[in-house]
């Protein structure tokens, strides 16, 4: 961890004021020997105070973070700050790009190779470059993920249970002021490599977010994104004003019956939406095979009750994709 990471941001990041400017990291490639990845970032400051670090774009087809953060980033007014924002909304740049989950450049997963690595890959670099140069600097962060192409979920912001318990509260806390219809505590399938871990490692104030998906944003989402960031900043005391009320309804993903894997390839037929309540054993899902008439689908059942989360968002689907998650209502 002693080499110094090739990243430069093109503003500075500690001092009053608002710029935006671009995090280089230079990349050689056929089309440009000299070349450079620009990863958006805008930084605005009023003296001493909390710093919020706010990131979309981990994986590039998720829009409602990048979308949210453009839009802050051009309404951010400093002198009505105390402290400090510092806005990624397209993390991982060349996956948003080229409207993908991962980088075009190296396959790379942003939300699974942190803490990256100086001397790495250029996913890894970047992972490396935040979890060093930005992490470090931010009280409290807000990434924010919705579920791309393959998945689609009702709107929901999720904390994690960290091991230290204030900190765990902090982030519900949080969590409940961004104002989302529903607010989620998770248990992660492979917590190794994502940003939400070492961020709460290193002590931060954590939440994310699935609001929507399917490689597109709706007003609603967008809407939902928009009001929960400017509720965070009141919340964490940076910007004035008031939070906007929401209710949400908490929910926990925290076992293995909240997870549905297709056990087989084919044509997925919801028997149930985003956002219902479902009992253990009922119908959720049909899987037609692809290829020949006359055969039965596989039929699909709730491992749990609770309440329809996420769900594969394609109409076909592989052996081992997550096909619906189920949610449990908490209190
Ligand atoms: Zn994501």
């Amino acid at each position: 961890m002693s080499a110094a990471s090739p990243i430069t941001a093109s503003i500075v990041l500690d001092a009053d004021g608002i710029r935006h400017g671009h995090l280089r990291l230079p990349h050689s490639h056929d089309g440009s020997a000299w070349g450079h990845v620009m990863i958006p970032i805008t930084v605005a400051r009023n003296g001493d105070g909390p710093t919020a670090l706010l990131t979309g774009g981990s994986h590039g087809d998720e829009y409602e973070g990048p979308l949210a953060l453009m839009d802050l980033a051009n309404t951010l007014r400093p002198e009505a700050m105390a402290g400090r924002v510092i806005i990624l909304p397209a993390m991982n740049h060349p996956a948003f790009a080229a409207a993908r989950r991962t980088s075009p450049i190296d396959g790379g997963n942003l939300n699974r190779v942190f803490p990256g690595a100086p001397d790495g890959t250029v996913t890894e670099k970047i992972a490396h470059y935040v979890a060093s140069e930005i992490l470090p600097r931010a009280d409290i962060v807000l990434d924010i993920h919705s579920g791309g192409k393959t998945l689609d979920f009702i709107p929901f912001a999720a904390i994690h249970e960290t091991g230290d318990p204030s900190q765990t509260e902090a982030a519900r806390a949080a969590m409940e002021a961004f104002g989302a219809p529903h607010a989620m505590i998770m248990r992660e399938l492979d917590p190794a490599g994502m940003f939400d871990t070492v961020a709460e490692q290193a002590g931060k104030v954590f939440v994310t977010t699935e609001l929507g998906g399917g490689g597109t944003a709706t007003a609603a989402s967008v809407g939902i994104a928009r009001r929960g960031v400017r509720n965070l900043l009141i919340h964490a005391g940076i910007v004035d004003g008031s939070i906007e009320p929401a209710p949400s309804r908490l929910l926990s993903i925290d076992h293995e019956g909240c997870f549905h894997l297709s056990p087989g390839a084919g044509i997925l037929e919801p028997c149930r939406d985003l956002g219902v309540m479902v009992q253990e054993g009922e119908l959720i899902a049909r899987i037609w095979p692809a290829d020949r008439t006359g055969v039965a689908p596989a039929e699909i059942a709730a491992l749990s009750s609770g309440l329809l989360a996420g769900r594969h968002f394609p109409g076909l689907i592989a052996m081992g994709d997550c096909l619906a998650v189920i949610a449990r209502p908490v209190g």
